[in-house]
C-alpha cells in the first residue's frame, strides 16, 4: 500500500534551485590539486543551507587548503541500527563553453532541464540530498536510524583530497555507517511500451592506471641498433590494446541481464550476452563495459631528439577489471607483456555487493510509490566513485539517485559530456524518492 505523504512542493523547488546554483559555483577539479577551484565555495553553500534549518555542521579540508568537505547527521529513532549515509561529491570534471550549446556553469534553466557542468554528476543528487535533508529538519521528521550526510570533495580524481582522505584520516564521522547511497544509479530506462527500469548499482569495476616501462640501450639513430625500448613497448602495448578479455558474468550483471530479459520477453543468451546488450539501445555502452576487464592504452612517452634512440620508454594504460578477476587479470597480463615491460600499478579496487535485504526493499517500494509499475534491477558500474573508498570502512555501498528520465535522453552521455543537463521533472521525481526512502529506511 502506497503511504500518502504531506506534499514535498517546497524541497522539489529548492532540489531545482539548489541544482542550479551549485552549478554556478565552478568546481573543476583537474586533477591537479593547484588548479582546483570552488570546493571550499560550495562546501561553504551546502553549510549555510543546512545550518538554517538547525543542522550543527562539520566542516573539514581533506588534506588541502580548500578541498572543503561538509558532514552532518540527523538522530533516528534507533541509533542503535546501523546508520545509512548519504555522500555526494561537490567537484565537477572540466567543460569547455566553446562546445556548449549554453555556458557551462550558467546553471540556466531553460526547456524545462537545468543546464550545465554536474547537472547529472552529481550536483543533481547534492541538490535533492540537501532539499530532502532540509525538508525532515523542518519538519522535525525522525528518521528511523541514523542518516549522516556528507557532501564531499575530490571524487572526480580519485578522492585523496576528499572521501579517502576522510576514510584514512577522520573514520569516526562515519561511526556506525552499515550502509550507504549515492551516485551512479537509480535512473530509469525505458525497456519497452513505456515500462520503466530503474538501475541501482550494486557494484563497480576496478580502476587501475598502469605504467609500463622498457628499458633498452642508447644509441644512435642512424646505426643498427637490436635493442630498441621504443619499438619493444609499443609492441606491447599494440597486443595490449588489441587483446579481447574474457567473457565473465558476475551476479550483478547476470540478474541485470535476466531481469531485462523478464520485462521485455527476449531471450537472454547465456553465450551471447554482448548480443542481448546491444538491444538496450543508448545504456549498452554502460553495460556492455561490465562483460569484460578493459585494457587501453592512453599515453605515451620516450625520447627528446629524432636521431636518439633512448634508453627508457614508457605507456600507461587505463585498466578496469571486473571484481574477482583481480589475479587472472595480472596473469593474463604476464602472457601478452612477456618479460621485458616493467609495469607498476596506480591502485585497484573493485566493488560488488547483493541486490537484496531491507534496503533495497525500500528503495523499490519509494520508486515504485512514485512510479506505479516500474521495475528495480541491480547493475554493474564500469567506472569508479567514492563508493570504494566508504567500502574500506565495511560500508555497503549503493548507487541510489533516483531520476525518472524520458525515454529518449541519452543520459549515459551526458556523464562529463557536452550540454549536461538534468530534466527539472527529474530532480522533482527524486526528491519525492529520497523523501519517501529516507524517513522509512
Ligand atoms: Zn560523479
Amino acid at each position: 500500500m502506497t503511504q500518502t505523504l504531506p506534499p514535498t512542493t517546497l524541497a522539489e523547488d529548492e532540489a531545482v534551485t539548489f541544482t542550479s546554483e551549485l552549478i554556478r559555483i565552478d568546481t573543476t577539479n583537474t586533477g591537479d590539486p593547484d588548479t582546483v577551484v570552488g570546493e571550499r565555495a560550495a562546501a561553504e553553500y551546502v553549510a549555510e543551507k543546512l545550518a538554517e534549518v538547525g543542522y550543527e555542521t562539520t566542516y573539514v579540508e581533506s588534506g588541502a587548503p580548500g578541498r572543503g568537505n561538509v558532514i552532518v547527521r540527523l538522530a533516528g529513532e534507533d541509533s542503535s541500527r546501523g546508520a545509512l549515509l548519504v555522500h555526494g561529491h561537490l567537484d565537477v570534471v572540466p567543460a569547455d563553453a566553446s562546445e556548449w550549446s549554453v555556458h557551462p556553469f550558467s546553471g540556466a534553466v531553460q526547456d524545462d532541464y537545468v543546464w550545465g557542468r554536474g547537472a547529472v554528476d552529481m550536483k543533481d543528487m547534492v541538490a535533492m540530498t540537501l532539499a530532502t535533508a532540509r525538508r525532515l529538519k523542518r519538519d522535525g521528521i525522525t528518521p528511523k536510524r541514523d542518516i549522516i550526510f556528507a557532501f564531499l570533495a575530490d571524487e572526480e580524481a580519485g578522492g585523496q583530497y576528499g572521501a579517502q582522505w576522510l576514510v584514512d584520516n577522520r573514520p569516526e564521522l562515519f561511526e556506525g555507517a552499515t550502509e550507504a547511497i549515492s551516485e551512479v544509479g537509480g535512473f530509469s530506462i525505458t525497456v519497452k511500451d513505456g515500462v520503466r527500469a530503474y538501475l541501482i548499482e550494486t557494484a563497480e569495476k576496478g580502476i587501475a592506471w598502469m605504467k609500463l616501462r622498457v628499458r633498452g640501450r642508447a644509441g644512435h639513430g642512424s646505426m643498427i641498433h637490436d635493442d630498441n625500448a621504443v619499438t619493444k613497448l609499443t609492441e606491447a602495448v599494440a597486443r595490449l590494446g588489441r587483446h579481447q578479455f574474457p567473457l565473465v558474468l558476475r551476479p550483478s550483471v547476470r540478474e541485470f541481464l535476466q531481469g531485462i530479459s523478464e520485462i521485455t520477453g527476449l531471450a537472454f543468451d547465456e553465450d551471447d550476452p554482448e548480443g542481448s546488450v546491444a538491444k538496450l539501445g543508448n545504456i549498452a555502452r554502460m553495460i556492455g563495459a561490465t562483460l569484460r576487464d578493459t585494457a587501453n592504452p592512453t599515453m605515451l612517452n620516450a625520447g627528446y631528439k629524432s636521431n636518439v634512440i633512448p634508453s627508457v620508454a614508457e605507456a600507461t594504460v587505463d585498466c578496469r577489471i571486473l571484481p574477482g578477476r583481480e589475479e587472472a587479470f595480472e596473469r593474463e597480463l604476464d602472457e601478452i607483456l612477456g618479460p621485458d615491460v616493467e609495469r607498476e600499478w596506480l591502485g585497484l579496487r573493485t566493488l560488488e555487493t547483493t541486490f537484496d535485504g531491507p534496503l533495497v526493499d525500500h528503495m523499490t517500494a519509494s520508486i515504485t510509490a512514485e512510479d506505479p509499475g516500474a521495475k528495480t534491477l541491480p547493475y554493474m558500474l564500469s567506472g569508479g566513485t567514492d563508493a570504494k573508498s566508504f567500502a574500506e570502512l565495511g560500508i555497503r555501498c549503493f548507487g541510489f539517485a533516483p531520476l525518472r528520465l524520458p525515454a529518449d535522453l541519452d543520459f549515459s552521455a551526458l556523464f562529463h559530456g557536452v550540454d549536461e543537463r538534468v530534466p527539472v521533472d527529474a530532480l522533482k521525481f527524486g526528491t519525492r524518492v529520497l523523501d519517501r526512502f529516507l524517513r522509512s529506511c
